[in-house]
């Protein structure tokens, strides 16, 4: 895996906003489009959702709703508790994340339901994040993605850790008992190693394709997990209180 097919966004920059306000998509009669807020940290954010010259630079709902187990922007919004208002005639909803994302392509959204607004709830204190995905060629979907968000104690112990996968299931996978396992612990690169292939062996479930066999998948789930947790882990030390 060269540096060129493994890219990290600027995904710090979204973890700073308090929200992140979607637009109510525009009536077919307008040209307007749906668009993030105007926060200062906008342009890292568009930087980050646009490492694909395919994608909208700005982050529409649809890459949220569309719910396809290859995007960024699902994976983004589990790892960070996001929640998501749905909006009908019938009144609005706010849906957590881990609830939002049923299986491949399909949401909790009700058929006349719109995604209107993605809040994201402001980082703890010594909190570091990191997120890395590699293709085989700049621009393609990833075959295999990784989220990391590291909450340190005072001690500079792991208070809470989060490992989130793309393209390693029918949606995000959120490695839960791989993250637990480092929770009370000290970060120490066998500690992470660990916790990766955990996550790796027992808690994905890649679905295999012409670009990655299941195997190969595997390998990229240990690697790009253990690499996020570490650099989440750096930036966290470096968060400081
Ligand atoms: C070659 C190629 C490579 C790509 N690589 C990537 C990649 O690496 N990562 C990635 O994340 N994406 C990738 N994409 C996907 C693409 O960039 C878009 O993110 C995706 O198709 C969604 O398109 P859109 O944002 O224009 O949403 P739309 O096409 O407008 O909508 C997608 C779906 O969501 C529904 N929808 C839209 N808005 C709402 C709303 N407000 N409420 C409810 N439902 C709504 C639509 O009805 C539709 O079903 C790639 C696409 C191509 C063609």
């Amino acid at each position: 895996m060269s540096a060129s097919t493994s890219r990290e966004g600027a995904w710090a920059a979204i973890w700073r906003h308090a929200s992140l306000p979607i637009e109510p998509a525009a009536p077919v009669t307008s040209t307007r489009r749906p668009r993030i807020g105007r926060s200062p940290g906008d342009a890292l954010v568009r930087s980050a959702s646009s490492g694909n010259s395919i994608q909208n630079v700005e982050p529409s709902p649809g890459r949220l709703a569309h719910a396809d187990p290859a995007a960024e922007l699902p994976v983004i919004a589990v790892a960070l508790d996001a929640r998501l208002r749905a909006q009908s005639v019938r009144g609005e909803r706010w849906i957590p994340a881990a609830e939002f994302f049923v299986s491949l392509f399909t949401t909790a959204l009700e058929p006349d339901e719109m995604l209107v607004e993605v809040a994201l709830p402001a980082l703890p204190a010594r909190t570091g994040t990191a997120f890395l995905e590699a293709a085989r060629r700049h621009g393609d979907y990833a075959m295999l993605g990784a989220a990391a968000v590291v909450t340190l104690d005072a001690a500079g112990r792991c208070e809470r850790a989060r490992l989130v996968f793309l393209n390693a299931g029918e949606g995000p996978v959120d490695a839960r008992q791989a993250a637990g396992q480092l929770a009370g612990q000290a970060l120490t690169a066998e500690a992470l190693a660990a916790a990766a292939g955990h996550a790796a062996e027992h808690e994905i479930s890649p679905l295999g394709g012409v670009h990655a066999s299941v195997d190969y998948q595997r390998h990229l789930a240990r690697v790009l997990g253990r690499r996020a947790l570490s650099l989440a882990a750096d930036r966290a030390r470096s968060a400081g209180h």
